[in-house]
C-alpha cells in the first residue's frame, strides 16, 4: 500500500490524482477498518490511517474517508475550537482548498454559498482559477483567508504572500501554512535548481523551490500581515496527539491590522498621512509585527490566543484576536 500510493504521488499528474482519489482511497479503507484512531474532521474511525508521502512514506498518516492527512486534522480541531469559522461563516477565500476541508466547509456554508469562496490554479474543484501571485479579486475581498502548502510552489512567494495580505480586508484573519524546516534559522532557496530529481533530492518534493526555515513569518510580516507562530499540536493532550495522528507542524496564523490598529500605533506624523491610506500601513513599523509568540513550552489555547498580540496595545486590536475571526 505504501509504495502503491508514493509511486502514484509522484509520477501522475495532480489533477488525476485529485480525480482518483475521491473513490480509491476509501476503497483502500475497507482493509483498516477498526476504532484506535478518529479523524475529527469526518469522524471515522480505523485501525490506522493509511500512509503517505512523497518521499518518505509516513506511517498513519491519510485518512481513507475524507483525505485528511495529519495537518489537516491539527488545522480543523484549531478552527473548531479556537475560532468562531463555523459559526458565522464570514467570506472565507480558501485557496488550493484541501478537499477534506473544502467538502465540509462547502456544507457549513450551504446557506451563504456565495461567501465561500475556493480558487486553485489548475484544480477542477476549486470555483475560481489565478496564480496566487496575481490574484484577480478587489482589495480587502476576504474576511477569512486560508492558503496551505502553496507558497513552497510558486516563483515569487514575496509577491504572492502581498497579495494575499492585498485581498484580505483589514481586521481579517487566516491560516498560511507551508512546510517549515525550524531547525533552519534561514529559508533556503535556489531558483537555478529545476530539475525535478533535484528538486525531490534538495526540497522534498518535485515541485517544491524552496525550504521555509524560522524566518517564514517573517516573510510573512514583510508582507504586512501579524503572525502568530502556534504549536498547536502542544496545546492537544497526549491522548489527542495519538488518537487523531497529529503532527508537530506549527500553525501560522496571520491577521491583517485593521486601520484603527494603524492610526492609534503611528505617530503623529503618520498618523496624518494615514488618514490618506495604504501609505501609512506600510510605513508604520508598530502596526506589521505580532510579537513573536510561541505556545511551544506549556501552552493552551487560552495562552495561545491571549499570547497572540503581543505588541498590540489598544483594546481595540484585541478586542478580536487572530483566533476570535470577526463576525460575517
Ligand atoms: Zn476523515
Amino acid at each position: 500500500m505504501r509504495r502503491i500510493i508514493k509511486w502514484a504521488l509522484n509520477h501522475l499528474p495532480r489533477t488525476l490524482l485529485q480525480r482518483l482519489a475521491g473513490w480509491m482511497v476509501p476503497l483502500a479503507g475497507l482493509f483498516y477498518r477498526g476504532r484506535r484512531v478518529e479523524c475529527p474532521i469526518c469522524g471515522s474511525h480505523y485501525r490506522k490511517f493509511l500512509p503517505y508521502g512523497y518521499v518518505t512514506s509516513r506511517p498513519n498518516a491519510l485518512c481513507p474517508h475524507c483525505l485528511s492527512l495529519e495537518r489537516h486534522r491539527l488545522l480543523w480541531l484549531w478552527l473548531v475550537r479556537e475560532t468562531r469559522l463555523l459559526d458565522d461563516c464570514p467570506r472565507l477565500l480558501h485557496i488550493a482548498p484541501e478537499v477534506c476541508l473544502m467538502r465540509h466547509l462547502g456544507r457549513l456554508y450551504a446557506q451563504h454559498p456565495e461567501r465561500y469562496v475556493t480558487a486553485d490554479l489548475e484544480s477542477p474543484l476549486a470555483k475560481l482559477h489565478f496564480d496566487v501571485q496575481q490574484i484577480p479579486l478587489e482589495d480587502g475581498f476576504a474576511e477569512v483567508l486560508l492558503c496551505n502548502h502553496i507558497l513552497e510552489h510558486v516563483a515569487d512567494d514575496r509577491r504572492a504572500m502581498r497579495e494575499l495580505f492585498r485581498v484580505l480586508r483589514p481586521g481579517g484573519w487566516g491560516v498560511i501554512l507551508s512546510p517549515v524546516d525550524r531547525t533552519r534559522a534561514a529559508t533556503f532557496e535556489d531558483d537555478s535548481i529545476t530539475d525535478p530529481d533535484e528538486r525531490t533530492r534538495i526540497f522534498g518534493q518535485y515541485d517544491h523551490r524552496r525550504i521555509y526555515g524560522r524566518d517564514y513569518a517573517d516573510r510573512l510580516r514583510e508582507a504586512g500581515f501579524e503572525v502568530l507562530e502556534l504549536d498547536y499540536a502542544a496545546a492537544c493532550t497526549p491522548e489527542e496527539r495519538r488518537r487523531y495522528a497529529l503532527c508537530k507542524d506549527w500553525l501560522y496564523i496571520v491577521r491583517r491590522p485593521a486601520e484603527s490598529d494603524l492610526i492609534r500605533k503611528a505617530p503623529a506624523s503618520v498618523n496624518r498621512a494615514s488618514a490618506a491610506g495604504k501609505a501609512a500601513a506600510e510605513e508604520t513599523p508598530a502596526a506589521a509585527p505580532a510579537g513573536k509568540t510561541t505556545a511551544a513550552a506549556e501552552p493552551t489555547a487560552e495562552e495561545a490566543a491571549a499570547a497572540r498580540p503581543a505588541n498590540a496595545p489598544t483594546p481595540e486590536s484585541t478586542a478580536e484576536p487572530a483566533s476570535r475571526p470577526a463576525r460575517a
